[in-house]
This record gives C-alpha cells, sequence and structure tokens, in this order.
C-alpha cells in the first residue's frame, strides 16, 4: 500500500454506480492505467473539476495492492476549448479513444503522451491548421512512434529511388515505381510533393511537427495514406470514427 504522485492525462471515463468513475489515465513513466475516482461526481468533492477526459493533472493515485483510487488533482491545462467546438471535440475524442485502443506494451509511453499533448494543444488553439490535417499528421506519428516506418523515398519492391520519377504510386507500406506498378493490387497515384509533406512528418520532433500547411488535394493523398497504412497495422473499429466520417462529409 502506497500514495504515489504521476503526470497524466484522462483518456477515457466510465460512469460507476451513482457518484463513482472509473478512468483510464496514461501516466508519464509508467503507462496506461485504470484509476477509480469514488465519489467524483458528487457535488462537494475535491475531484469533481479533475476527473474529466482531457484533463491533464498530476494526479495522487493510492495503489491498495489491488486497486488504484484517485486522492488528489492537481489541474495543469483542461483543454475546456475543445468542449466549445463540435469538430475540435470530435476530433479530440478521436485522439484519445485512438491512443486507447492502440498503446501496444512496448509503446514508449512518454512520447506518445507527448504527441497526444501537442496534437490536442492544437487542435484547441490553432486556426490555421484544419483538424483533418491534425488527425493524419497525429496518425502517422503514431504509428512511426509504434514502430511501423512506411518506406517513402525508395520503390519498396526494387528499391529503386523514386526521387526523380514523374509518377509514383503508393502500394501496402510504402511507394511504388512504375515498373513495379502491376506487382500490387490496390494502388494509389500520389503526387511527388506528398512524399516531401510524409518526410516531414517523419523526421520532425513532436515539438515541430504541426508547423505547415496543405492543400486540399494534399490533404486527400495524405488521408488515404493514412487509412492504408493504420488498416494494415493498427487498430481502426473505433466509435468516434463514424462520427468524424459524418463530420467530413458535410
Ligand atoms: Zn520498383
Amino acid at each position: 500500500m502506497s500514495t504515489f504522485k504521476a503526470r497524466g492525462i484522462i483518456i477515457k471515463e466510465t460512469l460507476v454506480g451513482d457518484n463513482d468513475k472509473a478512468l483510464i489515465i496514461l501516466l508519464k513513466d509508467y503507462g496506461k492505467f485504470t484509476v477509480w475516482a469514488r465519489n467524483c461526481r458528487n457535488g462537494k468533492s475535491k475531484l469533481l473539476a479533475g476527473s474529466w477526459l482531457f484533463s491533464y493533472a498530476d494526479f495522487i493515485i493510492y495503489d491498495s495492492g489491488k486497486t488504484l483510487s484517485l486522492n488528489q488533482v492537481d489541474m495543469i491545462e483542461n483543454f475546456y476549448n475543445l468542449t466549445e467546438d463540435l469538430d475540435s471535440l470530435a476530433y479530440g475524442t478521436y485522439f484519445l479513444e485512438f491512443v486507447d485502443k492502440n498503446i501496444q506494451e512496448a509503446t514508449p509511453i512518454n512520447d506518445i503522451m507527448l504527441l497526444l499533448l501537442k496534437s490536442l494543444l492544437i487542435l484547441s488553439k490553432s486556426t490555421v491548421i484544419s483538424p483533418k490535417l491534425i488527425s493524419k499528421i497525429f496518425e502517422i506519428k503514431f504509428l512511426q512512434l509504434n514502430g511501423y516506418m512506411p518506406i517513402i523515398n525508395n520503390c519498396i519492391h526494387c528499391n529503386k529511388s523514386i526521387k526523380d520519377e514523374k509518377n509514383i504510386y503508393w502500394g501496402t507500406n510504402g511507394v511504388v515505381c512504375k515498373d513495379c506498378k502491376d506487382k500490387e493490387q490496390h494502388l494509389l497515384k500520389i503526387s511527388p510533393n506528398i512524399i516531401s509533406v510524409l518526410n516531414h512528418i517523419l523526421s520532425s520532433k513532436v515539438d515541430k511537427l504541426y508547423n505547415f500547411n496543405v492543400s486540399e488535394n494534399i490533404l486527400n493523398e495524405l488521408s488515404l495514406i493514412s487509412k492504408k497504412l493504420l488498416k494494415i497495422h493498427l487498430y481502426t473499429e473505433l466509435k468516434s470514427t463514424s462520427f468524424i466520417e459524418q463530420l467530413e462529409n458535410i
């Protein structure tokens, strides 16, 4: 039995009984844990304000040996302005669910936490970069942090550099040159510009990720590439995805 303090972000909440919540919190240096917030829905509880989705805080947690319970929350950022805009809220919820469902055991938790926090901050503050572009950058960087590195400079079949190629395609996990295009069943024709966008995403540190914008065409290509990559490597049957698809089709 002990009490410890850890910095983290609440990524899921489940209401339990009349006044409790079961929270899933990403804890820096520790990982993903279920933490009970007892009596937190009671209006007089000191946990009331700090036991919501998106709360990024220092948590004081009691470990009974069997379960973890929340004792105290010192809020750093509650991302309240995400809830004031339908698009931002939809994408923010998607990021949380995506992380919850796709954290692998060996995932470097601190890198994922940083990516999630930076993406939520940009989502809540930036008016320059669209939520859809933020989500595509987030997805591709998340794949990379999990060890799934797409091949973008050489053909995945013959290893030829695609630098001077005019016709480039996207196969299962990377680029394909025109000579090899019959080797893949589902090819996507892509523009050379998308390669520099992917290069930027894969080579940038998280704090420099969101410093560019793209045309609608490039965003659509990025979206299709990300969809293909996610389908091979990650769990994508998320509740929040269908809502985002509805928003994007309005
Ligand atoms: Zn080739």
